[in-house]
């Protein structure tokens, strides 16, 4: 049966979990697409998780015999912005070089490029990996573009009324038409 372990295998089915000692030296791939909504660390923090994620894992070997993983996410996270409370779309599109370590003296030597990844009890679950990158990638305090912002439109309408540019009027009635 084909499997994860097999030379050069490419998968599109994530597997619960994996053993990626057993698979840097096949430079095997997990590819594909994870439902947000199977996420439960993330989907708490998201307006609407409906959308997928797209993912890439690549094992491999790098010149100094180590075990790495390039993991790679893109999607678009609902968020809601803290400056107008109206939703946002953040665009995520993480990757990340990470080195295998089996114990925390290891991560010690590891060169800059790299993240730890501790393999612990000799396996992963890329699920959680994946769902580690999206929290890594949120932003601490999401917020739109200042151009784009409710907040910010009417916060402008409020300074040109102030400056006397323009009637408090004029400035209601083009708010009433906004909505
Ligand atoms: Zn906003």
């Amino acid at each position: 049966m084909l499997s994860i372990y097999n030379q050069k295998f490419m998968s599109s089915v994530l597997p619960g979990q994996l053993d990626p000692w057993r698979v840097v030296d096949n430079r095997a791939i997990v590819a594909g697409r994870l439902p947000l909504s199977s996420l439960p660390r993330l989907r708490g923090l998201l307006l609407d998780a409906t959308s997928d994620v797209r993912f890439r894992l690549g094992f491999s070997r790098d010149e100094a015999r180590r075990a790495v993983l390039h993991c790679e996410v893109a999607t678009t996270l609902k968020l809601r912005c803290q400056r107008c409370l109206e939703a946002l779309d953040y665009k995520v599109n993480a990757d990340t070089w990470l080195a295998l370590v089996s114990s925390i003296d290891e991560e010690r030597l590891l060169p800059e490029r790299y993240d730890p990844l501790l393999v612990d009890e000799g396996s992963i679950r890329p699920r959680d990996l994946i769902e580690d990158e999206l929290l890594l990638a949120l932003p601490q305090i999401p917020m739109h573009e200042p151009v784009m912002c409710a907040w910010q439109i009417l916060d402008v309408d409020v300074a040109r009324m102030r400056s006397g540019k323009e009637s408090p009027f004029a400035v209601l009635a083009a708010l009433e038409r906004g909505r």
